[in-house]
């Protein structure tokens, strides 16, 4: 029995494993390296133990990260007919494989301070961000369904739901980033064919990290077609990582990478598009595309 959302009785809240893992990992935050939070069934009148899985994983794989029940017996909520949005499995198995019940309709781009860069055009309030709204939605056969629909801030979360999410669902719900609106799927694009549409979500492998002082460049494995084949890189300052709350693990893992050439690593950005650029190597003058990020939070790295 899995869940996607936790009562944390620390925060006197509901919380999302995406939450926990920034709260845990990010270093300007007073939790940063405690596990000493713990969570509860969402049901108020539940409230049994459950345990985050992946959350505290320093290297994040494919797999979603997610709570579990830790004995599914407790889960006074499971006698009544019904599932709400965020549980999933069978009420009897502990070990049930974990499916992705919540589906943010829009990912909510922000600064380095947390602050929303669309507030304007976001139809979300901070409270109604990562708490689904009900709405009625009518089907192209006449019936209608309650269709939850929410915002996000975590990128880690929409990574989450491409990679592991229900493929029907996800070829046919909405999907806002910016002033785009798209269905879910159509809002990724892998690297090689960035130069089809900008606004995207870019993804694909990484094909090797090198290091310029203390400031790192990603270069993704597939040079793309642009009048000619280029290398399209990340260019990433020291100065853009000592901003960013989660600096540590960042540099361990670009480390990682450096010293794993043999590990695939996958690497997700939004929020930026390449531009052409030039830079001097051994003299010569390289063409390259270079992805300049503002923001860490808008990265996202998979381990195999
Ligand atoms: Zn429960």
């Amino acid at each position: 029995m899995s869940f996607e959302k936790a009562f944390c009785e620390n925060l006197g809240r509901a919380v999302t494993p995406y939450e926990v893992r920034e709260i845990y990992f990010d270093e300007d935050s007073e939790r940063y390296m405690k596990k000493d939070l713990s969570f509860k069934c969402v049901d108020k009148d539940c409230r049994a133990e459950l345990v985050p899985v992946g959350v505290y994983i320093q290297r994040r794989s494919k797999r979603a990260i997610h709570f579990r029940a830790k004995s599914v017996k407790d889960h006074t909520c499971l006698t009544y007919k019904g599932e709400e949005a965020g549980k999933s499995g069978t009420k009897t198995g502990e070990d049930d494989p974990f499916k992705m019940t919540r589906y943010p309709s829009e990912l909510i781009l922000v600064d380095n301070k947390g602050k929303s860069k669309n507030k304007i055009t976001t139809p979300w309030t901070d409270e109604e961000i990562d708490e689904e709204i009900k709405n009625p939605s009518t089907h192209g056969d006449g019936s209608t369904s309650e269709w939850t629909k929410f915002g996000t801030k975590s990128f880690e979360h929409i990574v989450d739901c491409y990679e592991n999410g229900n493929k029907e669902i996800l070829e046919n719900m909405d999907f806002t980033l910016g002033d785009k609106t798209k269905k879910f799927y159509k809002m990724f694009k892998n690297i090689k064919y960035f130069y089809d549409e900008k606004g995207l979500v870019y993804y694909g492998q990484v094909g090797l990290v090198k290091k310029y002082g203390d400031n790192y460049k990603i270069f993704f494995k597939d040079k793309v077609w642009v009048e000619k084949y280029m290398p399209v890189s990340i260019y990433i300052s020291s100065e853009l990582i000592d901003r960013y709350g989660k600096r540590k693990i960042f540099r361990e893992d670009m480390e990682y990478i450096i010293n794993n050439k043999d590990k695939k690593v996958f690497c997700y950005f939004v929020g930026v598009y390449p531009e052409p650029s030039t830079y001097e190597h051994n003299g010569k003058k390289v063409e390259s595309l270079q992805v300049n990020i503002a923001n860490l939070k808008h990265l996202a790295l998979r381990f195999e």
